[in-house]
């Protein structure tokens, strides 16, 4: 799974296709991710007591990941992830995502 907690993504299906958000959550064993403000779902909930009215609840369901792009925080332009391993004198090589678009590291 390429995309993280905090990412900037946009929606590639469903109603909010084409808008962009920040990712809140992600279930990288279900390969899912929920985006701050879209793809919402309204939870309705019955009233606790008696004479208090029931509530609507929104709140942003999963979406598959494979439809989500990253939006890249150094061009600004939707992109697929590439990886480079960068190896730093007497440390273990780390592994960074990379745009496809500019070549800039994300993360
Ligand atoms: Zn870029």
């Amino acid at each position: 799974m390429n995309i993280k907690k905090n990412d900037h993504v946009k929606i590639l299906s469903g109603k909010d296709r084409g808008k962009t958000g920040k990712v809140l959550q992600v279930m990288p064993r279900a390969n899912r991710a929920s985006v701050e403000g879209l793809n919402l779902l309204i939870k309705h909930l019955r009233p606790q007591r008696e004479g208090e009215p029931g509530q609507r609840i929104e709140f942003p369901a999963f979406i598959n990941a494979s439809n989500l792009i990253l939006v890249c925080p150094k061009c600004g332009k939707t992109t697929r992830i590439g990886h480079k391993t960068v190896k730093v004198e007497g440390k273990a090589p780390k592994k960074f995502r990379v745009c496809r678009k500019c070549g800039e590291i994300i993360d």
